[in-house]
């Protein structure tokens, strides 16, 4: 029986999500800049935010909604800083802020992308382990082995099926991941003030 992803919960790549390294590296964190940003999940356009750059805040505004988030910077220990988001609701800095109004991973109790991962390796982990019964090696990309000497048809079938499928659930999640990364940005200063 396959279990639901992530018990079950919202997967943190359904819903809006901000990523401040992502902002800094695309120039949405210089002071005054005003961009849209055009956020899709599996080529499906799920928010278009426009985003202006105010001192040490952003505000952040999806059609007629507006939310605020504060700017932090840490020192790093080995020279350079770090930025953060803050919310007031809860006072954590967080890389990362998902849904709309903005909220921290826990608050908005999303699980992790990673949990889409360990799903993954699970399936690799499961093709290994049936290729490894009929003495294939664990590389994955090899033809499945042919029925060793003294094993039962209906055992070597069965081991067939379950790599097959544990291959197909691994593929499926690396290309999902792919897919629900494909963050996007028009990045076109618009004219205001
Ligand atoms: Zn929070």
């Amino acid at each position: 029986m396959p279990r639901p992803e992530g018990g079950g919960r919202p997967k943190t790549t359904s819903v809006f999500e901000l990523d401040i390294r992502w902002l800094g590296r695309n120039g949405f964190l210089e002071r005054g800049a005003v961009r849209r940003l055009c956020q899709t999940v599996n080529c499906r356009v799920i928010a278009e935010a426009q985003i202006e750059a105010k001192p040490a805040a952003l505000r952040i505004r999806i059609g007629e909604r507006c939310d605020w988030v504060h700017l932090e910077r840490t020192e790093q220990p080995l020279g350079g800083e770090r930025r953060w988001f803050r919310r007031d609701e809860c006072g954590r800095r967080a890389a990362v802020l998902y849904g709309f109004p903005l909220a921290c991973r826990k608050c908005r109790g999303l699980a992790y992308p990673s949990q889409r991962e360990t799903e993954r390796d699970r399936g690799l982990r499961r093709a290994r382990k049936a290729r490894a019964r009929v003495g294939g090696s664990g590389n994955l990309v090899e033809p499945f082995p042919p029925r060793p000497k003294g094993m039962h048809a209906r055992t070597y079938d069965r081991l067939w099926a379950a790599f097959i499928q544990a291959e197909r659930r691994a593929v499926e999640m690396t290309a999902g991941a792919l897919l629900n990364s494909s963050l996007m940005a028009t990045g076109s200063a618009i004219c205001e003030k």
